[in-house]
């Protein structure tokens, strides 16, 4: 580094443009309509952070350059081949690139300082312990959902209380270093516990519960940044890392809510099936009544209003395209048709939302649960595309359920339901669903693209 390049007043202001696009940013991606708008600026307001940075610090730019082009590449490809299923995947490798940067930043920083003050080795131990936790945390989120890992909860015994002493030795580490900054073995024991505490803080939660825990390590990939900002004395960072560390919390709660799950379940509990709740067998035999889209076209004839609830499956079956087209031949016979978002449908907040702006389904006839729910007994016909455990009454009605209390599209209360998927294999919770098998419901089984694809070609025949 060869200090400002130009006036500290000018980098500050600059600084303080790329805070203020963040926050606009942010309040964009609040909405689906101004979504994509929000995520511009705030990627503006990064191009301004790291040019001011560049300009201030008068860094060496050739390799900054060659390192910028190939993570842009890396990341820019990355992004168009994702599937949308695969989204969680590739957020948890970014915050666990994340919080692998933070590490490396914080600990060079700590490293070539002349005398490092309280506030740096405070600050350089946190981003070590907060990083380096996110890091092998979010590699093993990755493992989970890829599949490369088993997707169980797995562990040993005394696993909480290994986990709880490493923790204390962590900190007693930053403490170490905090007294005494020379001692850089601290940082790297810090940094190597850590790693290993990000494991076996994350190997024992269940698979499914990925999503959340994924959400909660963008927290900390935030936590770290901040605390990285505060090594470098870098205002940006600090704010920057404040607002993914809050929005990553916000997110976080916002999906223990919406499954009814304290985020000490998920982090410490289990979802699955109770040994002693009710088999498939038991729930289905013999009731469950198969359609064919010819039967479910001619169920149209009557609708005057139909609600579309997707489900994870529609991401599967990649089916929203189609299910657009279902919704503009039913409009063309004067059906009104409405779309059924359930917040934790699918494996990641707003997923149902992202699919249907894809395929161009208008925003206005996207309605949330709650505001659903109350009208649901004047819907004619409710199709459940790919939907499980969002659909499923008995979080409603059995307070044993995993999924007990978990608010649900209470689908099971319109006149006639009729569930596309390919067989009676249960959703994300492992628990059987009476819906299926109760008496205004029909299941038309297929892959949900192949089964509204033949409903369209019936209602057009018919
Ligand atoms: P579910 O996982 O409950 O059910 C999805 C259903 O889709 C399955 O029963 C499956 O049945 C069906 N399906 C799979 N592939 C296809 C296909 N190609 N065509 C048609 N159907 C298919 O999904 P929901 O969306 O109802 O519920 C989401 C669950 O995920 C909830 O339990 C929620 O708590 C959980 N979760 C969600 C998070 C989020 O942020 N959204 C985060 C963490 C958890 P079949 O195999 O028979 O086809």
């Amino acid at each position: 580094m060869s200090g400002f390049l130009i006036g500290e007043g000018w980098i500050n202001l600059a600084y303080l443009v790329a805070a203020v696009l963040f926050i606009v940013g942010l309040k964009g991606l609040t909405h689906p309509r101004t979504a994509v708008r929000g995520n511009l600026t705030s990627a503006w307001g990064m191009l301004l952070a790291v040019v001011a940075t560049l300009v201030a610090n008068g860094l060496d730019y050739q390799w900054i350059l060659v390192g910028a082009v190939i993570g842009g590449l890396v990341g820019g490809i990355a992004a168009m081949r994702v599937q949308m299923t695969q989204m969680p995947e590739m957020v948890a490798l970014f915050n666990g690139f994340g919080g692998g940067a933070s590490v490396l930043v914080a600990g060079a920083a700590y490293m070539i300082a002349v005398d490092p003050h309280t506030q740096m080795t405070v600050s350089t131990g946190l981003s070590g312990m907060i990083g380096a936790v996110t890091l092998t945390g979010s590699l093993v989120a990755f493992g989970k959902l890829a599949g490369l890992l088993p997707g169980g909860q797995i562990g040993f015994p005394g696993m909480k209380a290994f986990n709880a002493l490493v923790g204390l030795g962590v900190l007693g580490c930053v403490g170490w270093l905090t007294v005494d900054p020379s001692a850089q073995i601290a940082y790297w024991i810090i940094v190597g516990a850590s790693c290993v505490l990000g494991v076996t803080l994350t190997i024992p939660i269940g698979g499914a519960d990925m999503p959340v825990v994924i959400s909660l390590l963008n927290s900390y990939s935030g936590l770290a940044a901040a605390a990285t900002g505060f090594v470098l004395m870098n205002n940006v960072l600090i704010i920057a890392g404040s607002l993914v560390g809050a929005s990553g919390i916000v997110l976080t709660r916002i999906m223990c809510v919406a499954m009814n799950r304290s985020l000490g379940n998920v982090l410490f509990g289990s979802l699955g099936p109770s040994a002693d709740g009710p088999s498939a067998d038991d729930v289905y035999g013999g009731k469950v009544k198969s359609t064919s889209p010819e039967e479910v076209a001619m169920l149209f004839d009557t609708a005057q209003r139909v609600l579309v609830v997707p489900g994870y499956g529609l991401a599967v079956a990649q089916a929203q395209h189609i299910v657009r087209d279902l919704g503009n031949v039913l409009e063309e016979r004067g059906i009104t048709v409405e779309y059924g978002i359930h917040p934790v449908a699918g494996r990641m907040p707003g997923h149902m939302n992202v699919l249907l702006a894809e395929a161009d389904v208008p925003y206005e006839k996207l309605r949330e649960m709650d505001d659903i729910n109350s009208e649901i007994a004047q819907i004619d016909v409710c199709l459940v595309v790919g939907a499980n455990d969002v659909v499923n009454p008995v979080a409603r009605t059995d307070p044993q359920s995993p999924i007990a209390g978990m608010p649900i599209i209470d689908v099971d209360k319109a006149r006639t339901v009729v569930v596309v998927k390919r067989s009676l294999s249960p959703g994300f919770a492992g628990i059987p669903n009476p819906l299926f098998a109760a008496d205004n419901c029909l299941m038309m089984f297929g892959d949900g693209k192949k089964a509204i694809t033949d409903l369209v070609a019936a209602l057009k025949e018919g």
